[in-house]
């Protein structure tokens, strides 16, 4: 058993019993964990509140080094971690490495940030005497971090990054099923010197540990990614004591190909911004509208594409001139892409290619990439978020439907347009509703930009400067009198 990490020690102290965490590729039980309680989550939260006075006066060059320090070692430790995620979430190695590099590069960044932190100075009316004001920033507090199962590193980063260089300390509650690379990082962050309570690492149920934790009085902030229904109810246990709370949620973004693109290229792209991981991305490209101009032709020679993957265990690599797509990440998840697809299926779509499990794969949650034509875009598969390998595709004759069919989603993360025509992208910046357009590129974190959703898809920002600066610190003012 791995236990959890609270008060920098590992234990298992308050676990009534343990989690199996099952390795999606082969079914079996890879590792357990214990299941903590709501006595876990009150250890780890006194934990982190009894850290934070120190934690927050310790100099920003000291935080940022001890934060490089573990970084360092986190990648000394590099392939024993990458193995691990790789059993307990199902992505190949070579995606696993690619999501350790992306928490790396993003902690980095925010260590750089912790010494860049700055206030205002502000002249007063001399009304009550000579005075001046200073806006100053205050990290948080104690900080709750609740991360899904899709991309465990990654997602833990974009909240412990800019909260630990803010001066806050933090409570990770990873998804039950993939904790195991997050309690590895958080000891080697120990083991580089980041005093015990900063960061800990709680292990359980989502609702019986996560409703403790969000409703805990002495957690300030609350940063959660995950399913929207999930952000719905955390947002609402978070109100009575107005935690302060970002939402990333769940997302269905479209992708919009005009007819001046080299379409090669773009199904390419168009294959790694939706299959990647999977399919369980919440940047992924959901929705694939193409100009009827280079429709037949794209769709084609994605079906194509398409075709060179190979579903098998993460750890293997197929024999070339394949690629490799490891499993979704659980059965139910299967189970519901399959609901989805058969929900478009009965009314009319078309699957170009794959459609489910491969033949003779009795092990393992596999899902075939799969490619759809003619779905009603009032079913499933368009208007839920669909988290995994299905792509529908859709005829569009000109920009303006394009438009209308992208914003027509509850959703509002990413999206895409692949054009080198300005009067497009205009159109495209201005008009698709969502946090985020890529214009030419695949739907990717960059850890400089700020990134959230909008409508159903949440609330708040991660990544980029305005992360930290305006979640992970309070403003407050301060009047300087008696000066005469
Ligand atoms: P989920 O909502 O099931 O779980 C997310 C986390 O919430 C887990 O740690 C889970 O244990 C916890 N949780 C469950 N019940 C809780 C409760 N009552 N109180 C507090 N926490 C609770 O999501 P998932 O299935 O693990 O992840 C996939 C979802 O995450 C998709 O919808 C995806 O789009 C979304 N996502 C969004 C972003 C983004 O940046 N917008 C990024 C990645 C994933």
């Amino acid at each position: 058993m791995v236990k959890m990490l609270i008060a920098g020690e590992q234990t298992d102290a308050t676990a009534t019993d343990e989690l199996e965490v099952v390795d999606p590729a082969t079914e079996d039980v890879y590792e357990t964990v214990p299941a903590g309680g709501v006595d876990a989550v009150e250890l780890a939260v006194q934990a982190a509140d009894a850290a934070f006075p120190e934690w927050s006066r310790t100099d920003a060059e000291k935080r940022a080094e001890i934060l490089r320090k573990a970084l360092d070692l986190v990648g000394e430790h590099r392939d024993e971690i990458v193995e691990t995620l790789t059993h307990e979430q199902g992505k190949p190695t070579l995606e696993a490495a690619g999501e350790l590099q992306h928490f790396v590069h993003g902690m980095h960044y925010y260590a750089d940030l912790a010494t860049k932190v700055r206030g205002a100075y502000q002249e007063l009316p001399s009304t009550l005497g000579r005075s001046y004001g200073m806006v100053i920033k205050r990290p948080v507090g104690p900080v709750a971090a609740i991360v899904p199962y899709n991309y465990p590193l990654t997602l833990m980063g974009t909240k412990i990054g800019p909260a630990l260089a803010a001066g806050n300390t933090v409570v990770v509650k990873p998804a039950s099923s993939t904790p195991l690379a997050t309690l590895r990082v958080a000891e080697l962050f120990h083991e580089a010197g980041l005093p015990a309570g900063v960061l800990n690492v709680v292990t359980g149920r989502g609702a019986t540990i996560g409703d403790a934790l969000v409703g805990h009085p002495l957690i300030r902030r609350v940063a959660f990614t995950g399913e929207t229904g999930t952000g719905r109810h955390v947002a609402a246990l978070a109100a009575p004591t107005f935690k302060r709370i970002s939402l990333e949620l769940g997302g269905s973004d479209p992708m919009i190909v005009c007819p001046d693109v080299d379409v090669k290229a773009v199904i390419k792209s168009a294959v790694i911004a939706r299959f990647w991981n999977a399919g369980q991305s919440c940047l992924a490209a959901k929705r694939l509208y193409v100009f009827d101009e280079v429709y037949d032709e794209l769709v084609g020679g994605l079906a194509q594409e398409l075709e060179r993957y190979e579903c098998g265990t993460g750890w293997t690599k197929p024999e070339k001139p394949k690629l490799r797509m490891g499993p979704v990440h659980t059965k139910g998840g299967r189970q519901e892409l399959a609901e989805q697809l058969e929900d478009a299926v009965s009314r009319g779509a078309k699957v170009l290619v794959g459609g489910g499990p491969p033949e003779g794969a009795d092990k393992g949650y596999f899902f075939r990439p799969t490619l759809v034509e003619g779905a009603p875009h009032d079913s499933r598969l368009v208007q839920d978020e669909v988290f995994g390998p299905i792509l529908p595709v859709f005829r569009v004759k000109d920009i303006d439907e394009a438009i209308r069919l992208a914003n027509d989603t509850r959703y509002g993360l990413g999206s895409s347009i692949w054009t080198h025509d300005a009067r497009y992208i205009d159109r495209a910046a201005r008009e698709i509703e969502a946090g985020m357009t890529w214009v030419n590129q695949i739907h990717y974190g960059y850890d400089e930009l700020p990134f959230g959703g909008l409508k159903e898809s949440g609330l708040g920002k991660e990544h980029g400067l305005e992360a930290m600066m305006d979640h992970y610190f309070e403003t407050k003012s301060v009047v300087v009198g008696g000066l005469g």
